[in-house]
C-alpha cells in the first residue's frame, strides 16, 4: 500500500506528450543527465535515449558502437529507483533538442535499447531496410539470435527517435535483458560497429531508392 501511493505520487513518463514533459518533471544533473559526443567528420549517430538506469545495458552497449568514431547520444536516468516510470520518454515522442541537432547531420542512426526477454534475443527495427539487413547479417554471423520481423518493436513511426536521422531513417536495436548482461554483448557491439563501417565505406547513399515513402 505504502509503495503504491509512492508510485502515484511520481510523475509517469506514460502521460509525457514531448521532452518538454519529461524536463518539467524531472531535474537534469540530478535525475537525469544527457551526454552528446560530437566526432567532427562523423556520419553516423549511436543514442540510448532510455540509458543509464532506465534501460539498463544500453548505455554501456551504445558507446563501445560509437568509440571514439561515431557520435554519441545518451539520456541516462539517475534516479535511486522508478527510473522506468519517470523518465521513459517513448521514442516516437523523444524529441530531446540536443539529440534532433546532432542527429540532423547523422546519415546512419542506431538506437539501442533494452527489452525484457527469457531469451538472449536482438529485435530489429526501424526504417533503414538495408542497413538492418546488415546489421542482422553480422549478428547472426556471431550467433546472436536476431529477429527482424513480424515482433513487438518495429520501430516504423516517422517520429521515431532513430527515423530522425538526415535521412529520415535508422535502425534500432531492442536487446533483452539476458543477452545485455551476457559476455554476448561484445558481439552485438562487433556486429554493429562492422556493419556500419561496411555500410559507411560503400558509401550506399541513405537517399536514393530506399526513401520512406510519405
Ligand atoms: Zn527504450
Amino acid at each position: 500500500m505504502k509503495l503504491l501511493m509512492h508510485l502515484s505520487a511520481l510523475p509517469d513518463a506514460h502521460h509525457y506528450r514531448s521532452f518538454a514533459d519529461l524536463a518539467a518533471a524531472q531535474r537534469e544533473g540530478e535525475h537525469y543527465t544527457v551526454t552528446v559526443g560530437h566526432r567532427p567528420g562523423a556520419r553516423a549517430a549511436v543514442l540510448a535515449p532510455h540509458g543509464g538506469r532506465i534501460e539498463d545495458g544500453t548505455s554501456e552497449i551504445a558507446r563501445s558502437i560509437a568509440a571514439d568514431e561515431h557520435h554519441l547520444y545518451l539520456l541516462e536516468g539517475r534516479r535511486f529507483s522508478h527510473n522506468y516510470h519517470t523518465l521513459h520518454l517513448t521514442s516516437h515522442r523523444f524529441d530531446e533538442p540536443r539529440c534532433l541537432s546532432l542527429l540532423a547531420h547523422a546519415e546512419r542512426v542506431v538506437a539501442v535499447h533494452g527489452c525484457r526477454g527469457e531469451h538472449r534475443r536482438v529485435y530489429l527495427g526501424g526504417r533503414d531496410e538495408i542497413f538492418a539487413a546488415r546489421v542482422a547479417q553480422h549478428l547472426r554471423a556471431r550467433d546472436v539470435e536476431t529477429v527482424t520481423g513480424d515482433h513487438p518493436f518495429p520501430g516504423r513511426h516517422v517520429h521515431n527517435i532513430c527515423n530522425r536521422g538526415r535521412h529520415g531513417k535508422g535502425i534500432q536495436l531492442e536487446i533483452t535483458h539476458p543477452l545485455r548482461r551476457s559476455a554476448q554483448a561484445s558481439d552485438v557491439v562487433e556486429a554493429v560497429r562492422d556493419a556500419l563501417a561496411e555500410i559507411l565505406s560503400m558509401n550506399i547513399s541513405g537517399e536514393n531508392g530506399d526513401a520512406p515513402s510519405l
